[in-house]
């Protein structure tokens, strides 16, 4: 084929390409707070969630985060998005390194309490959940408290919620899941959570 030909077809690929798009971004007109699920073993479910806080607040947003599991304070992410975003810290770290259920207990009721009260309140544009799959999971929480809350939140509050394993009545209520692969990751090769990509 000429370096023509192949120009032509090319040209013709693509506006065959931007109709189909066209059309799917003309149909696409609803406006409405989303329930976003960032799930699976893969690293960069906390990492997104962080960036649409950083997305939300460039647009004058008002945000709020959660980090359910979470016990460190010295993050990147809050260090940064904390001086605009309402961030709370209230986990205990790892079920492992507790070692106690009625600690987590508490810690995980501690969350949800904020969590609450930002899922009732239309002021809150973008609220995250980090971590709080596990806690559906590990049945810390009441899935159902938890789903109502969603269900019910104002209708133009996004809400992103990230942790491995979200249950299946969970994304059945998302708009949008995202399931991140685990194909390689640094850590097994003895690299050690690095400042600006882990924390
Ligand atoms: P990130 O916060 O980097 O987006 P994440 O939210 O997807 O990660 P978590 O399960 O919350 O993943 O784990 C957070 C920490 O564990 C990060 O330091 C991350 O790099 C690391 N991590 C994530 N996935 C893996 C994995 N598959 N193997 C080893 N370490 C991981
Ligand atoms: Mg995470």
């Amino acid at each position: 084929m000429s370096q023509d030909e192949r120009s032509t077809r090319h040209a013709a690929r693509m506006v065959r390409k931007k109709a189909h798009i066209d059309t799917a971004i003309a149909a696409a007109q609803e406006e409405r707070g989303l329930l976003i699920v960032l799930t699976g073993n893969g690293k960069g479910k906390s990492s997104s969630a962080f960036g649409m806080v950083a997305r939300a607040l460039g647009h004058g947003m008002k945000v709020g985060v959660v980090q359910f599991i979470k016990a460190r304070s010295d993050t990147g992410e809050e260090a940064f998005l904390g001086k605009d975003a309402e961030w709370h810290v209230t986990g205990e770290g790892f079920t492992w390194d507790t070692q106690n259920r009625e600690r987590d207990r508490a810690a995980a009721a501690r969350g949800w309490a904020v969590a609450a009260r930002m899922l009732a309140d239309p002021g809150y544009r973008l609220v995250v959940l980090d971590e709080l799959t596990y806690l559906l999971n590990d049945a810390y929480l009441d899935p159902a408290t938890v789903l109502d809350a969603l269900a019910h939140r104002p209708a133009g509050q996004h809400v992103v919620i990230t942790g491995r394993a979200a249950p299946a009545v969970l994304t059945a209520l998302a708009d949008t899941v995202s399931v991140i692969a685990d194909e390689k990751h640094a850590f097994r090769a003895g690299v050690k959570a690095q400042p600006g990509v882990d924390f």
